[in-house]
């Protein structure tokens, strides 16, 4: 039998509780997560739902990410308040939101038109102000605003995003899902400030892939 319904403040304390278990100790992360309200980033029919520890389908048959992995993710990033961001993958802008309200500016690419419009929207009725956004392909980076402190890609890299390591400052963070299966590693390559990388494996996790160009539906 269904438990009564519990109000947004405990489902949100409930998800920290749950993500703090899971590995996300940052508390800059933990309240970002807790004060960024997830509900605004679902579809209508999931909204009951939007607490929970779960990856959700949104439009354009993409998912807004687990906030288990939006939160390792994020925590992975060692954010800086200076930090600029290139996060590839705006998709429902849900991430774009928890980044902004840690580092300096985050540059958030999508190959959606729909996706990236309603995330802009939503990020701007939050009051957001530090995010520019493109519609392109984001496997290219974005040369213009290169390079980056941190890079963040938010869909699934079939092989080690070269193009994104090379816009990656001498000792940047770039966090990423590789792999070409329905299941990718999560990968953490930390800049050793001689155009090297150390890298390392966070873990398994399922991602939709990085897909090259840009839609040309929707
Ligand atoms: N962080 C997002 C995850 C969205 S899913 C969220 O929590 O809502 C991944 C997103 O990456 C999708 O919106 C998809 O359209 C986008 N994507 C896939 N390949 C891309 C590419 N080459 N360039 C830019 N965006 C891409």
């Amino acid at each position: 039998m269904a438990g009564p319904e519990l109000d947004t403040e405990t489902q949100r304390a409930k998800l920290v509780l749950g993500l703090r278990k899971g590995g996300v100790t940052d508390p800059q992360v933990l309240k970002a997560i807790e004060e960024t309200p997830r509900d605004l980033f679902v579809p209508d029919l999931f909204k009951q739902r939007a607490w929970e520890d779960s990856a959700l389908p949104i439009t354009c048959g993409q998912t807004i990410s687990q906030p288990l992995v939006v939160g390792l993710m994020t925590q992975a990033l060692s954010l800086e308040a200076r930090s600029r961001v290139l996060e590839i993958g705006t998709g429902s802008g849900y991430q774009t939101a928890i980044l902004a309200r840690i580092a300096r500016y985050v540059y958030s690419v999508e190959r959606y038109r729909t996706l990236l419009g309603d995330a802009e929207a939503k990020l701007k009725s939050l009051g957001i102000g530090n995010v520019i956004t493109r519609f392109g392909d984001g496997g290219e980076g974005w040369a213009e605003q290169a390079p980056f402190d941190r890079i963040i890609v938010t869909a699934a890299a079939p092989e080690e995003p070269k193009a994104l390591l090379a816009q990656l400052k001498p000792r940047g963070v770039l966090v990423a899902p590789v792999g070409k299966g329905s299941m990718q590693r999560l990968l953490r390559y930390v800049g050793e400030g001689d155009g090297a990388f150390r890298q390392e494996k966070l873990g398994e996790v399922r991602f939709v892939p990085l897909i090259e160009g840009v839609a040309r539906e929707l």
